[in-house]
């Protein structure tokens, strides 16, 4: 039955991994709809891309849009120490073809997202802005739809044979489920606001991202963007920003201001403009990557550190991939989890390479410096995975990190849940207190891994 609550497929969230999986479904010539909380354009913080967004802005066919943007083009990254020394900044186009991965962008989230959603429109995706998603619709243990309550009160139900949830770090369904997982390690906290008429260097280096250390391996984020304004944010332990019981974000972040020379010197030129933000706890993986009729994408499905700016590549990347196994779903009329498991094999293993380096960087035994006096063929390896080349084999890397530091293991989370195995937290989604649009949670049993149940496959 076709009426007008019923869709190919359901979407929920406008970021980056929901417009981006929409717009490649509506393309399909699929009924697709999104439901998105909020009114667009919003605020967003995640705002440097890397090089390997390329492949998935092309396949959405943006890159000349991206071309004729404001954005300020990025073609490197530099490290600063505490004392102000900048190294070399490191080019993209030194490893990467000039005419496209090479060179990437610095966004204004509210521009950028605003661009991928009216992208998904033009393609033919339905999009309902200000229209929250309160629960899923199960038959069994399958999801076929969703309530949702729009921003005057009125409740909907939408039904579909697939539901992509890309809610970014809400993580509507991992959250409803109980599939969250703490990471054992990150959970850093992050201080940033904006500031305008700050310095920027000349010519191909205006753009660069900069990444200046303070004390204890926190860093600061440095990032221009268009209208003069510079994004800069710094993170680290909790217990070193709030150290003598500093908690108010400004105090926080002006002290650590002063603790890299290089950043005082360059917001000294500027003014600050706007709020100060604060958030912490946002790392987190999910247990399973979907279940019957059901995909996570993007932070829904994990969000590892702001470190290496890898957030933003990994949900349209994500995006894409579910979009492509939505629509194969979609044509076989089959929608079981079972056929979910490589899409999480994949994901896992970007996310997993990325997250090794993320735990060396935090390491304070670890310097790339060091990784690189030792082996200089390390260069190649170090450069693909921070460019957001994550699927390839990055063994002989591993090796010589471990020379330095350990590794951690890959989590063991991601395989879809597949509902003829195992006992079905999923039908948590339909109890009636989950149909509420109360705040979510963090982690519920806040055991991390130590509390999961056992991964099917
Ligand atoms: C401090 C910090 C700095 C970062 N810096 C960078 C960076 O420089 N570069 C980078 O690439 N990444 C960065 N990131 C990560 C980046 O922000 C995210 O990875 C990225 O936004 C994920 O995109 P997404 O589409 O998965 O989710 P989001 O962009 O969060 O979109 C999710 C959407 O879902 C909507 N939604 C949520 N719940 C519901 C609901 N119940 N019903 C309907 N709609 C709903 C939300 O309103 C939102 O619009 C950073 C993250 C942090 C915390």
């Amino acid at each position: 039955m076709k009426d007008e609550n019923h869709y190919d497929a359901l979407i929920i969230g406008a970021g980056p991994a929901g417009s981006a999986a929409a717009a490649l479904l509506a393309e399909h010539g699929h009924r697709a709809l999104i439901l998105e909380r909020e009114k667009f354009p919003r605020y967003h913080i995640g705002e440097s891309l890397l090089p390997f967004t390329f492949e998935p802005l092309r396949r959405l066919g943006l890159i000349d849009r991206m071309r004729r943007s404001a954005f300020v083009k990025k073609y490197s990254v530099q490290f600063v120490s505490p004392s102000g020394r900048a190294s070399q900044p490191f080019y993209f186009f030194n490893r990467y073809d000039r005419q496209t991965v090479a060179q990437t962008w610095q966004v204004l989230r509210s521009e950028f997202d605003q661009m991928l959603l009216d992208n998904a429109r033009e393609k033919g995706a339905l999009v309902r802005e200000e229209t929250a998603v309160t629960g899923l619709i199960m038959e069994g243990p399958r999801v076929t739809g969703a309530r949702a309550r729009s921003a005057d009160g009125t409740e909907f139900e939408f039904h579909a044979p697939i539901t992509l949830d890309c809610s970014g770090r809400e993580a509507y369904c991992a959250v409803r489920n109980q599939w969250r997982v703490k990471d054992p390690f990150l959970n850093k906290v992050a201080v940033w606001t904006y500031y305008e008429g700050a310095l920027r260097d000349e010519g191909i280096d205006a753009g660069a991202t900069t990444v200046a250390y303070v004390p204890e391996k926190g860093w600061f984020w440095y990032i221009p963007q268009h209208n003069d304004r510079i994004s800069v944010g710094v993170v680290a332990d909790g217990k070193y920003l709030t150290r003598g019981g500093v908690k108010a974000s400004e105090a926080i972040f002006q002290r650590e201001v002063g603790q890299n020379e290089w950043i005082r010197r360059h917001l000294a030129a500027g003014r600050q403009a706007g709020p100060y933000y604060l958030t912490s706890e946002y790392t987190h993986h999910s247990r399973h990557c979907g279940c019957d009729g059901l995909l996570l994408a993007g932070d829904a499905f994990a969000f590892l550190d702001p470190v290496f700016s890898s957030g933003v590549m990994l949900a349209l990347k994500s995006g894409v991939l579910a979009a492509d196994e939505a629509h194969k779903a979609i044509v076989e009329r089959d929608f079981s989890a079972e056929r979910f498991a490589e899409y999480a094999r994949c994901l896992r293993e970007g996310v997993e390479n990325m997250r090794r380096l993320v735990y060396a960087f935090y390491d304070p035994k670890f310097s790339f410096r060091a990784l690189t006096d030792k082996h200089p063929g390390a260069v190649g390896a170090v450069t693909d995975c921070l460019s957001g080349d994550v699927n390839k084999d990055f063994s002989e890397l591993w090796r010589q990190i471990e020379e330095f530091v350990p590794l951690p293991s890959p989590l063991p989370v991601g395989a879809p849940l597949v509902s003829a195995s195992l006992p079905t937290p999923v039908a948590a989604i339909s109890h009636p207190a989950a149909r509420s649009a109360a705040p979510i949670a963090a982690d519920p049993d806040g055991a991390g891994i130590r509390g999961q149940s056992p991964i099917a496959g």
